[in-house]
């Protein structure tokens, strides 16, 4: 069959927001060689993710033009920076509508979010974003979303965009997926083939998000009651949003989203049993995975060692700037050997080094990490030698042997290790350390963990609590009462 042409606008915009951190994410950090992109830069951007199943997925249908609107990239800070400015949101939102009106006419728009950025003095950016867009395309239009389940979303975004998806596992195994399931579905309300139709709702649970992992009961669950209602029935697709709570944000905690194909009475039927299930199931959610304190944790290590359990991986999950040197400082207490620390970030001390012309053979006597604010704790001093001093991926990464045959890799902005093979390139043998201490939450158990490569899993966080803390009623939120979700207070929740 002929189709009609049709043209849509792709825009990208995504960052997961610690707003407990002091250093803002500014305009400046969305800005290197690469970002903002458009055109085929900006659709060629992530091809594993989003983007590319998005961008796969058009293409597959006749007829679809697809259009990169400038857009910045994700911002070199990664996710280790605060409040997204006024001036960066403004900026680029603009730039993003004056682009979509040269360009018009457009039959749909996919947006490229995140769901968890938050900036000054827009509470609902990912909202704001689609409601500036929806003026800029007219009614007619359709605009289609990615999130990531770590997204904070209420009732605003589906009031001015049409579709939703998120990832359904944590780690996001599924964001190639997501994307190709947007561009399907978009192209098919385009064509009068998907009319669609949602539910919102809210559920007043908030979790730290190291608790998460979908690997386990009864995080798993969830993902798989949302998959059982999309396996029985044509056109439903389901979104658990189980939101990000270092966000200062109004629209914090759990969120699930229904899309039906013209059937709001199944939207709603659907979404109350999936938010009756997180209800039921509140207590599970909050206990299922232990944290120990850091010094437990590293004594642990030692025991599985011994017992050669190995290897260890001890995951710092609570450190957000990447700065934080207490997991290194308690390693280096309890004399730990064949441990591998990855990363500890210090941009001062990196640019120094790389200054100085940084060689593997120089020997190595500094103070690194810590201070970047109170959670980073105090510098820790390493004397040892240089392994390898590398530029890559917009940072300067310095591996420095030390002690008992621990190296300890340097970098210029907070690194969640992923997988151990991320290591080849630095030119260190993952295989030869006994423990592994990293700074990750959920996303190392893709390559640690899902794999069984690693024999021991151990959660550690200071004892104090810091910005990252699972301890959420010790974090200073301005914008949210805790009181208002379980398990803080004894919100009425019924369905
Ligand atoms: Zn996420």
């Amino acid at each position: 069959m002929n189709h009609p042409a049709i043209r849509i606008a792709v825009l990208h915009f995504s960052h997961e927001t610690v707003t407990f951190l002091k250093n803002d994410t500014t305009l400046d950090d969305f800005v290197f060689p690469g970002s903002p992109a458009s055109g085929e830069a900006l659709l060629g951007a992530y091809p594993k993710s989003y983007m590319g199943g998005f961008v796969k997925m058009a293409r597959e249908f006749d007829g679809v033009e697809l259009v990169g609107i400038e857009s910045p990239l994700w911002p070199k800070t990664g996710i280790g920076s605060g409040w997204v400015t006024g001036e960066a949101f403004e900026t680029f939102v603009g730039k993003m509508i004056a682009g979509l009106k040269a360009e018009a006419a457009f039959d749909g728009v996919y947006l490229c979010v995140h769901g968890a950025m938050a900036v000054r003095g827009v509470p609902r950016p990912e909202a704001e974003l689609a409601r500036r867009v929806r003026e800029a395309v007219g009614p007619k239009a359709f605009i289609a979303a990615t999130f990531d389940l770590h997204g904070n979303e209420d009732e605003a975004f589906l009031r001015s965009a049409d579709i939703a998806f998120a990832v359904k596992y944590f780690p996001h195994y599924d964001e190639y997926l997501q994307g190709e399931r947007a561009a399907r579905t978009l192209v098919r309300a385009i064509r009068g083939d998907y009319k669609p139709t949602h539910v919102t709702i809210r559920v007043p649970v908030i979790s730290p998000t190291v608790l998460q992992w979908t690997g386990a009961s009864p995080w798993m669950d969830l993902g798989q009651r949302a998959l059982v209602w999309e396996a029985r029935e044509p056109d439903v697709y389901v979104n658990i949003f189980f939101g990000f709570p270092f966000a200062d944000v109004p629209d914090v905690g759990m969120t699930v989203q229904v899309l039906t194909n013209g059937n709001p009475k199944l939207a709603e039927q659907v979404g109350r049993d999936l938010a009756g299930t997180i209800w039921r199931q509140r207590e599970a959610l909050l206990k299922s995975s232990r944290i120990h304190s850091i010094a437990d944790g590293v004594a642990l290590a030692k025991q599985a060692v011994a017992k050669a359990a190995v290897p260890v991986v001890l995951a710092d999950h609570s450190d957000r700037s990447g700065y934080a040197t207490w997991l290194l400082r308690e390693i280096v207490a309890q004399d730990l050997s064949n441990t591998l620390i990855a990363t500890i970030a210090d941009a001062k001390a990196t640019a120094r080094l790389k200054a100085m012309g940084a060689k593997a053979g120089d020997s190595f006597d500094m103070e690194i990490g810590g201070l970047a604010d109170e959670s980073a704790g105090e510098p820790v001093r390493i004397q040892g030698t240089i392994l390898n001093a590398v530029e890559g991926y917009g940072q300067f990464w310095v591996c420095i042997q030390f002690g008992r045959n621990n190296v300890l890799i340097l970098s210029t902005y907070l690194v969640q290790i992923m997988e151990p093979f991320s290591l080849k390139a630095l030119g260190l043998d993952i295989g030869s350390f006994e423990v592994i201490a990293i700074k990750s939450r959920v996303h190392f158990r893709r390559g640690f963990d899902d794999n069984g490569f690693a024999k021991t899993i151990l959660l550690v966080e200071p004892s104090e609590p810091f910005l990252g803390t699972t301890r959420l009623d010790k974090l200073p939120y301005q914008n949210v009462d805790l009181t208002q979700f379980y398990p803080y207070g004894s919100p009425a929740f019924s369905i």
